[in-house]
């Protein structure tokens, strides 16, 4: 069996490397000339990091990233409102939550892959379906056939287009910043996620190697994200936590990273015949939760299983079928955190905050679970 995946990012170089572990061949079509690293972090919550486990690269991970053993909701002044504690999950699923340097976990997936080639400034243009397989284009004037194809291009995906033209992509109205920088954190917070939710912002940072922190900002906009600067940055978390104020100002303003989040409207279907999607082409989430790559690697891990177990259209279906339910439920969790986390009514906003203290451990733990779980195959 031969498989073409359109896309190198980290939902393409797992399945490649899942499927090159099944004995399957693949190849690696990716729009970019390089194959740059983010400069951002990214957390590998526990489910990710049990398929890393199972791929062997839970190690090499774990030795070049940071463990976090808590995940922290605060108010803009770090005190407390909601706290979920990690180290339970790392000792039923044997597997650490890590925080790590998007570049680095990047070089790990390429240095994993063994036959598979990765051919760079290849932008797929268009598909055209034939009786048995499939004739793509590229942007540098290339063409081949391809039998089976797996679409991990992305939120935007041409593949995503190719079969289901009518799938659209919902704004969330909120701009967000990421960056890191060199810095000293405070011991207590050097193995948390604390993420602190302000008036209409909010501010998460993290440690991903030592004197490394990875943070992101977000706001609501009402039109376009130019209604914010970069420059004001330091302004928007004026009233924040001395530590949040030192990690923007230690900030160089080159090293900021600005989107806007979005995510895909929730679909039933992710294949037609002989292509399917993955990752955030099948089910793009904003990242309020940290489980969009989660999610993918869950994919790529689910996938190979089931074309090694199944013909071609049973492995899709059964596939879609595994995956699904709790993709979905992550798109609409993630999407509803996100709106909470903004709400600008000082009552609501206090109510909120109210339920999110007197909320029990135990019952976020519960939904931890749920997310942490491996589907079985
Ligand atoms: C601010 C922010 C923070 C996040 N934090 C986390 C986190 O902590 N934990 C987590 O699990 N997730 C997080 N996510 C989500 C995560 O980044 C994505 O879900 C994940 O990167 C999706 O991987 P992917 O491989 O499916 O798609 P992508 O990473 O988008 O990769 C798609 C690849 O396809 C290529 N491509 C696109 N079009 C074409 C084409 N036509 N031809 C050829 N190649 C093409 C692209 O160049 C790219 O390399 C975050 C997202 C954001 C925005």
């Amino acid at each position: 069996m031969n498989i073409d995946i359109i896309g190198a990012g980290i939902g393409g170089l797992t399945t490649a490397i899942a499927l090159e572990q099944k004995g399957i061949k693949t190849r690696i079509f990716e729009q970019t000339e390089v194959l740059k690293p983010v400069g951002a972090g990214i957390i590998l919550a526990n489910n990710a990091m049990q398929v890393y486990a199972k791929l062997g690269l839970q190690k090499v991970i774990e030795k070049n990233g940071n463990p976090i053993s808590s995940m922290n909701i605060t108010k803009a002044n770090l005190k407390p409102l909601s706290k979920i504690d990690l180290t339970r999950f790392e000792q039923k699923y044997n597997a650490k939550n890590i925080a790590i340097h998007r570049g680095t976990l990047q070089q790990i997936l390429i240095d994993k892959l063994r036959s598979t080639s990765i051919k760079l400034d290849h932008k797929l243009t268009s598909i055209q379906q034939n009786a048995n397989d499939c004739y793509l284009k590229f942007e540098n004037g290339e063409q081949i056939n391809s039998s089976i194809i797996l679409g991990a291009d992305g939120l935007n995906s041409i593949v995503r287009q190719h079969i289901f033209p009518s799938n659209s992509i919902r704004n969330a109205n909120q701009i967000c910043w990421r960056g890191i920088t060199d810095y000293d954190l405070p011991v207590k917070y050097r193995n948390e996620l604390n993420e602190a939710w302000g008036k209409s912002e909010r501010f998460g940072f993290v440690q991903i190697a030592k004197n490394k922190v990875y943070w992101y900002a977000l706001k609501s906009f009402k039109k376009d994200k130019n209604e914010f600067s970069i420059n004001n940055l330091e302004q928007y978390f004026s009233e924040y936590n001395s530590v949040i104020k030192d990690i923007i100002k230690s900030t160089q303003k080159e090293q900021i990273y600005t989107a806007e989040i979005s995510d895909l409207k929730l679909t039933n279907s992710w294949y037609k015949n002989n292509i399917c999607l993955i990752g955030d082409s099948a089910h793009a989430t904003t990242p309020n939760m940290g489980q969009g790559a989660c999610q993918a690697i869950e994919d790529a891990f689910v996938l190979s299983e089931c074309l090694d177990k199944y013909e071609v259209d049973q492995a899709f279906m059964e596939y879609q079928k595994l995956r699904l339910p709790k993709a979905h439920q992550v798109v609409k969790a993630s999407w509803l955190i996100g709106k909470m986390a903004h709400w600008k009514n000082p009552i609501i906003r206090s109510l909120r905050n109210h339920v999110l203290k007197l909320t029990p451990e135990s019952i976020s733990a519960k939904q931890s679970e749920r997310i942490f779980e491996l589907d079985r195959i």
